[in-house]
């Protein structure tokens, strides 16, 4: 990197601290970039915001399409713009890594956030793996921290590991879930409840009500189920209409509740170092195997590896001793 680049990024940094929506958008742009040369910047510029970041309320939000986490984030962000809080949008989209396009954190889907001064909406960075994606959201969610945003929203879809990995990236994870105690409740990923700190039935609103309640008490007797097997605090449940916005402060309050719980014993920190560590040996281990797929013979042997062992021919344990044998490990 040149004397001359490296000062505007100094100055980069700066602009990000005082809060210049502008600056924060080409930080974030430079984080998302894959060239190598714009990688090394941005890994410098976030090694100096590094000690202003950390002081944002991390929610993860997941649903599936349709349950209404954009006209929740819409409510609950308004909301807390209205106390003067600083809100930060993100999305991790695994559809982004197929079609290069992200539906989450659109700004189209948040029209009253869109249009506020203390709300800053990112879309999911596009392209790349499941864990490239979520890493640059990390890496933005820092941004956004320096730049003095206080709660850093991440939205994403039910999906598994999107899920995984923005809860690996939060402080809450609050899963929203549709009214009806029936179809929706059975095809319901225990999963997720495990994952899921605050659970909220939405659309609890009109004729809805009855049906969000019934919700509520079957999602209520599962995470009972869950927490008595896994010994475990049991994720509060509750009811709300992102349209109505009525419960939308309740929501924030479980989250908030969940927050002091954690930041007792010292426990919100110890979660944020575990959660470092973890997202460390993620990207080792994506090293490692992208290392294994860069070198031509080993990609070659991993092939013929791959059909032995899904033919049946050869088990998975001896074909990972050759790839061992190969790398001297
Ligand atoms: P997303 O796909 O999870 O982001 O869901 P959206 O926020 O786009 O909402 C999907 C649909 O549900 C839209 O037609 C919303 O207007 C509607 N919706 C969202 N929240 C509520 C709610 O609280 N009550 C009702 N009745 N409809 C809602």
């Amino acid at each position: 990197m040149n004397a001359k680049t490296a000062a505007s990024d100094r100055d980069l940094a700066k602009q990000v601290r005082a809060g210049d929506r502008a600056a924060l958008a080409r930080a974030i742009t430079l984080v998302e970039s894959k060239k190598a040369e714009h990688r090394e910047r941005a890994q410098e510029l976030l090694k100096a915001l590094l000690p202003a970041t950390g002081n944002a309320v991390r929610v993860g939000i997941t649903g599936v399409p349709g349950v209404g986490k954009s006209t929740t984030i819409d409510a609950l962000g308004t909301y807390l713009t209205g106390k003067g809080h600083s809100v930060a949008v993100l999305a991790v989209d695994p559809s982004s890594v197929r079609t290069g396009g992200s539906i989450l954190g659109d700004k189209t889907r948040m029209q009253r956030l869109a249009n506020d001064p203390r709300a800053f909406i990112r879309p999911s960075p596009a392209a790349g793996t499941l864990g490239g994606v979520a890493g640059r959201t990390r890496e933005t969610m820092l941004l956004c921290e320096a730049a003095g945003y206080n709660v850093v929203m991440v939205e994403t879809v039910g999906a598994g590991q999107s899920e995984v990995a923005v809860s690996e990236m939060t402080d809450s994870f609050v899963a929203l879930m549709l009214p009806g105690a029936g179809d929706e409740l059975q095809g319901m990923k225990k999963g997720l409840l495990e994952l899921a700190d605050v659970v909220a039935v939405n659309k609890a609103d009109g004729d809805n009500r009855p049906r969000a309640k019934a919700a509520a008490g079957a999602l209520k007797a599962a995470l009972h189920l869950i927490a008595g097997s896994a010994g475990g605090d049991e994720a509060p449940v509750l009811t709300y209409s992102a349209l109505t916005g009525e419960g939308i402060e309740a929501l924030w309050q479980a989250v908030l509740d969940h927050r002091t719980k954690l930041e007792r014993g010292g426990r919100l920190a110890e979660k944020r170092r575990a959660q470092q560590v973890r997202w460390m040996w993620t990207l080792i281990d994506e090293r490692f195997r992208a290392r294994l797929r860069s070198d031509a013979a080993i990609r070659s042997k991993l092939r013929s590896l791959e059909v032995a062992v899904a033919a049946g021919k050869l088990p998975p344990a001896l074909a990972a001793d050759e790839i061992a044998d190969i790398l001297k490990l």
